[in-house]
């Protein structure tokens, strides 16, 4: 081995370490003000079947949305799903989705309980509440894979856009979601197309970025490939989840 090759080799070796290092500072810092959350989360996860890779937590999610479409849902046993779950949970993905009535996470990927940490808000954006939310599920709960899950004629978006167009102020706390979803619709100005469903793509693709690089907990398990962020559009006549590339 060269001179060169081993200093890699060491460089390497002391990124690697101190990755190590900072996940186990991180986990020691997120122990410290979760303990009975992690006394819950037994060694033997609820749901073994949940224990996934990224990779293989999205197809699972994907094969879920498939049978939702064609209307072959499973039937779901609650008496039985309950059981397992009384002392803890693994769900296989986390969801931030819009708070919109027809969307449904938990129906639209045909999944059980136990199975999905869903967090909702009009728009689908990621407000610090969100992001300590689904900071929870990865450091946790161990949760493999996030989607920020956007949907066709989105109203919230739909209200930004028209709020900036018009000069118009919503009245009550509507402006603090506007203030949240602009930054996705001022981004499509002048692009061709239709400017509602470019905002509601840019507006999902925008915070699947922001919670990729999301220090220090969530970037880190990204970066180490623990972790996957997509993002998806669903569709309302279909109920078909469109992954973004
Ligand atoms: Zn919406």
């Amino acid at each position: 081995m060269c001179e060169h090759s081993l200093y890699a080799t060491t460089t390497r070796a002391s990124v690697k370490r101190r990755t190590v290092l900072k996940i186990a500072a991180t986990a020691s810092a997120v122990l410290a003000f979760f303990p009975r959350a992690f006394a819950q989360n037994p060694k033997a996860p609820p749901k073994p079947e949940n224990v996934l890779s990224p990779d293989a937590a999205l197809e699972r999610l994907m094969s879920g949305n498939v049978r939702y479409v064609q209307g072959v849902s499973k039937r779901h046993d609650f008496n039985h799903e309950r059981e397992p779950l009384r002392t803890g949970q693994n769900p296989f993905a986390a969801v931030l989705s819009c708070a919109d009535s027809r969307i449904a996470p938990e129906y639209c990927f045909d999944t059980a309980r136990g199975d999905v940490f869903v967090c909702r808000v009009a728009g689908n954006f990621a407000s610090d509440e969100i992001v300590a939310s689904l900071e929870y599920a990865v450091q946790i709960l161990t949760t493999p894979l996030i989607m920020v899950l956007g949907h066709d004629a989105c109203g919230a978006v739909d209200a930004t856009a028209k709020s900036i167009r018009d000069g118009t102020t919503l009245p009550g706390h509507l402006p603090t979601l506007i203030a949240a979803i602009s930054p996705a619709v001022k981004a499509v100005q002048g692009e061709t197309g239709d400017i509602l469903d470019n905002a509601i793509r840019r507006n999902v693709i925008l915070n699947v970025e922001k919670l990729k690089t999301s220090g220090p907990i969530l970037n880190t398990f990204v970066d180490n490939k623990k972790v996957r962020v997509v993002g998806g559009i669903y569709k309302l006549a279909s109920g078909k989840v469109e992954l973004l590339p």
